[in-house]
């Protein structure tokens, strides 16, 4: 299976990175086309207004949208992750100051930018359920997840607020983990691809 990275804008190159140490095939897609070689999807960090913008301007958002919803029946089902910007743009509901339109693929209320600014960015180590140890992970600008639905998992807390959740084929998380260069996280959305 092929894995591709949302290339529009973000740190798209830095998740590149991880999956090639993993010795995994990745490509970076920013068309229908490139869409359609990938299994799994993971939709980086960066400004999800931009990223908004070209998910719906390229059509890749209704095909992400297409493929969640066919599921298993999907010749090749799809499996996505998304990281900071990413989480917002597939959200159910974004709450905050530009709330892009989201695509609303998985059932959870998040508010943009609600860590403040830049300067309230900060790293830190977190715990994730089925993953042994702490895991360095930075928040850059991160949005607060503030609603769980009750098909939503909820893998990973910092402060009491849930930082990874997964519902079905679909993994969301506010903070980073490709920055340090840690491979857990991407390991563990592997893992769920291998269903
Ligand atoms: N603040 C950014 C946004 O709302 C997300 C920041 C990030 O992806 N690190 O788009």
């Amino acid at each position: 299976m092929i894995v591709g990275v949302l290339a529009f804008q973000g740190d798209f190159s830095e998740h590149i990175a991880v999956l090639h140490s993993m010795h995994v095939p990745a490509i970076e897609v920013r068309s229908l086309s490139d869409l359609s070689k990938v299994g799994a999807l993971i939709i980086p960090g960066g400004e999800s207004t931009v990223i908004a913008k070209f998910l719906e301007e390229t059509e890749v958002g209704k095909e992400i949208i297409k493929r969640i919803q066919r599921g298993s029946t999907d010749p090749q089902p799809l499996f996505v992750y998304g990281t900071c910007a990413g989480a917002i743009v597939l959200s159910k509901k974004v709450t905050g100051k530009n709330a892009p339109r989201s695509l609303g693929i998985i059932d959870i209320t998040i508010d943009r930018n609600a860590y403040g600014t830049q300067l309230e960015s900060f790293e830190t180590e977190i715990r994730v359920k089925g993953i042994s140890g702490k895991i360095p992970v930075s928040f850059i600008r991160a949005p607060k997840i503030t609603r769980v639905g009750k098909d939503v998992e909820i893998l990973a807390e910092h402060g009491g607020i849930p930082v990874l959740v997964r519902q079905g084929r679909v993994l969301v998380g506010t903070f980073h983990p490709e920055v340090r260069a840690d491979a857990r996280v991407h390991q563990l959305f592997l893992e769920m691809t291998r269903v």
